[in-house]
């Protein structure tokens, strides 16, 4: 079969391998219908995640077809058209049994933190992904989801991530009624944060990025009170005049960032404009909350490096939330939504590419050229 093939920092091919098999009861084999690319990928592609290996397949945002159960599985039947959450979870151990899918002890049992990710290094628990046309899903029972007949689906394959991401966040930062909330990172993921943030019942929702294309999407699709940090002083000065000198009730970081930017980034000042993320935003949201505030944290961070302001932390008495989603707890609430018309996921697709030039695809999402916002793969 055909499947992505990391060869390295900033290097990705499509390579020929080897067909994925069953390899304990509970797995399933998918045939890829849709795969996007996530912004969590381009760590992947920057070299920031540790433990990538040469050799690996990417992607965690994927639906697909059944081809074949293992004995174990008896939710889904050959022929079943799925959406696939990101997350690998047993949906037994002590974590999942909370709800808390993105930190499943049974699926990556070496790790501390994070539980198991198709196709994100072996720090998350070394699987291959979905950037390919076929993939081997485990503990197939608890996660993949039937795509309901009247879904399409585009909008199904975001629902493995980007939105349930998106809602989380929102979820994390505790909006109440009237809150103003400001989202750092106009990419899919601050987007659908900006979005949900209104379910939660958000008062105001403030924007900020430096890609004009992306803030005049979110302006309308949000809606959103949008800025460009580059047109502005200081990004917090700002924030602070702009709700009477108290600050934000939420800052949702939608950015996250990698080691050698967070450090660059303290080294020379805000203006530093590094496409790979940085930790300059989570500054910025803990800066710009207004005491007793919360910060909710999606942006992903390498495990070096990020140099929290954590002193304003404490004196402001900011509660900080943060985590990997939990797509499978999420996923029968967001179908609703969709349904109801209160999200609309496929409008953030720009580029549909074949696998074949996925390493244009890789290129145009991260240098954002062409109107990037969200890039899907058609296997
Ligand atoms: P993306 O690369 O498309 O978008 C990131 C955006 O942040 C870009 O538009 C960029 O210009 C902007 N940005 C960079 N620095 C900024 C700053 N200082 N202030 C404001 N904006 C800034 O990525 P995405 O797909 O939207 O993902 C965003 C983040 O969410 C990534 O870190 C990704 O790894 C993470 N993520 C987390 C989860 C989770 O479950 N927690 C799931 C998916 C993605
Ligand atoms: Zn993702």
């Amino acid at each position: 079969m055909l499947a992505m093939d990391y060869r390295g920092p900033y290097r990705i091919r499509v390579d020929e391998k080897p067909m994925p098999r069953i390899e304990h009861p509970r797995d399933a084999i998918v045939r890829v219908t849709r795969s996007c690319i996530c912004g969590s990928d381009l760590h992947l592609y920057h070299g920031m995640v540790p433990d990538t290996r040469v050799g690996s397949t990417f992607g965690h945002e994927f639906t697909g077809i059944v081809e074949e159960v293992g004995s174990g599985v008896e939710n889904l039947n050959v022929g079943d058209h799925v959406i696939v959450p990101f997350n690998i979870a047993c949906g037994q151990c002590h974590f999942c049994k909370q709800g808390l899918f993105g930190n499943c002890h049974e699926a990556n049992p070496h790790a501390t933190a994070v539980g198991g990710i198709y196709g994100y290094s072996h720090t998350a628990g070394g699987y291959n992904g979905g950037q390919a046309e076929y993939v081997r899903v485990p503990y197939a029972d608890v996660g993949p989801t039937l795509i309901p007949d009247w879904m399409d689906v585009d909008d199904a394959v975001l629902l493995t991530d980007v939105v349930p991401t998106g809602y989380q966040a929102a979820e994390m930062g505790g909006i109440q009624k009237g809150d103003t909330v400001v989202v750092f990172g106009a990419g899919p993921v601050g987007i659908m944060a900006a979005r949900c943030a209104w379910l939660f019942g958000a008062g105001r929702v403030i924007v900020i990025d430096r890609f004009e294309y992306r803030l005049e999407f979110v302006r309308d699709y949000g809606p959103a009170e949008v800025y460009n940090y580059e047109a502005l002083d200081d990004v917090v000065t700002f924030i602070k005049h702009a709700t009477d000198g108290l600050g934000v009730d939420v800052a949702i970081d939608a950015v996250g960032g990698d080691a050698k930017g967070n450090f660059l980034q303290t080294l020379l000042g805000n203006k530093l404009k590094l496409q790979a993320g940085n930790a300059i935003a989570l500054h910025w949201a803990i800066n710009s909350v207004k005491k007793g505030g919360i910060v909710s944290i999606v942006g992903v961070y390498g495990p070096t490096g990020n140099v929290v302001p954590i002193g304003n932390v404490v004196n402001k008495g900011i509660t900080i939330r943060a985590n990997q989603a939990a797509v499978p707890r999420l996923l029968p609430k967001m179908i609703e939504h969709v349904k109801e018309g209160r999200i609309n996921p496929k409008a953030l697709i720009t580029h549909r590419v074949p696998l074949e030039h996925i390493a244009d695809a890789y290129h145009i999402f991260a240098a954002k050229l062409d109107g990037c916002i969200k890039p899907v793969l058609v296997p």
